[in-house]
């Protein structure tokens, strides 16, 4: 039997935001967009939410709400580094891990914890060390399934584990209002509680001919069944990721060198970010070309040491390209850059 968690850190942006400048700890603080535009709230602190305010609300109306407020525009490469401390340090702990988001991401607490008694003292031993290592609180959902998880890891924000045991799935999901089932969207709910469905449970009772005049298609089943705790998603595992690429097709066949270089910087920046997204490096890197009359040309290096930077990645891939030209010249209509070798950072931590 499965044994999940899902993790969220608490109120991320806000949180490191506070951790930079202390003072924002006793305000009222929106990570956001100018309030005086057409600003979005990314987060806010537990303070600011008090008043209300919650993220995706117009920056504008947080201020309406909370005029005290002090906002502070998003810094997303520093919450990058804090993101990546975080993750470094969960996998010391639980080496299965998926990451769905900067903040937070699956754990496959059966690798490590043979019961749901063992799994909960896990979980509090990645609580301990997220903020051990980052100050950072996270909450934590633990159950068989990913939507209960995930679910769960809501009920008790900031800093709670919600346990979930084998067999009160439904039991648990069923008094929750049908909004919090991921895959139920405004549209989907607004359709439910015309129908008097406002509960999970509700959803989750419904019979086909109901659930086919409710939600047509396949989204029905699939929600029904979500409801009901049944969910047979697996962890998606960085590892199972086999390379990371990006490419563009030109409006014009590009011959300028320069040129093909900037593009080539611009894609190894997308694959760089993607591979920090996903908390891996590649040792591989290759360069693909597409000629005016569609052949294709690739060309790869394989590196030392895993690689998850723009500039570096950038540099090979240029080195890479100039050889492909230099084998084969020509106007191209496309380039792509793609990273291969994977291995999550976490390897690299422990073999340097
Ligand atoms: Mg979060």
């Amino acid at each position: 039997m499965p044994i999940l968690a899902h993790l969220d850190l608490d109120a991320f942006f806000a949180a490191v935001e506070e951790l930079e400048d202390p003072a924002l700890r006793e305000q009222p603080l929106v990570v956001g967009g100018d309030p005086h535009g057409r600003g979005v709230v990314a987060t806010a602190n537990y303070i600011a939410r008090a008043f209300g305010i919650h993220s995706a609300m117009s920056s504008a109306e947080a201020l309406r709400r909370c005029p005290h407020a002090v906002f502070v525009r998003p810094r997303h490469s520093l919450y990058k580094q804090y993101s990546r401390a975080v993750w470094q340090t969960i996998a010391e702990i639980v080496p299965r891990i998926e990451r769905t988001g900067i903040d937070e991401g699956y754990l496959d607490l059966a690798s490590v914890a043979r019961d749901f008694v063992g799994a909960r003292t896990v979980a509090s031993a990645v609580r301990t060390s997220v903020r051990a290592t980052t100050s950072l609180t996270c909450s934590l959902g633990v159950s068989t399934s990913k939507v209960v998880c995930k679910i769960a890891s809501d009920r008790r924000k900031p800093g709670g584990i919600t346990v979930v045991p084998p067999g009160h799935e439904a039991r648990f999901l069923a008094p929750l209002n049908v909004r919090l089932l991921p895959g139920v969207g405004p549209r989907a709910e607004e359709r439910l509680r015309r129908a008097g469905i406002e509960t999970i449970g509700g959803l989750a009772g419904l019979v086909d001919a109901e659930l086919k005049a409710l939600l047509p298609g396949s989204i029905g089943p699939l929600l029904r069944d979500r409801a009901r705790g049944i969910d047979p998603r697996d962890l998606e595992l960085a590892g199972e990721t086999v390379s990371v690429s990006a490419e563009d097709t030109f409006p014009r066949d590009i011959s300028e060198r320069a040129q093909l270089h900037a593009q080539v910087r611009r894609l190894a920046e997308l694959v760089a970010e993607r591979l920090r997204d996903s908390g891996l490096s590649g040792r591989t890197v290759t360069a693909k070309l597409r000629y005016g009359d569609f052949s294709i040309r690739t060309r790869s290096a394989t590196l030392p040491a895993g690689v998850d930077e723009a500039k570096v990645i950038g540099d090979v891939a240029c080195g890479l390209l100039d050889r492909g030209l230099g084998d084969r010249p020509g106007a191209l209509r496309l380039v792509g850059v793609g990273v291969s070798s994977l291995s999550p950072y976490r390897q690299l931590t422990f073999d340097g």
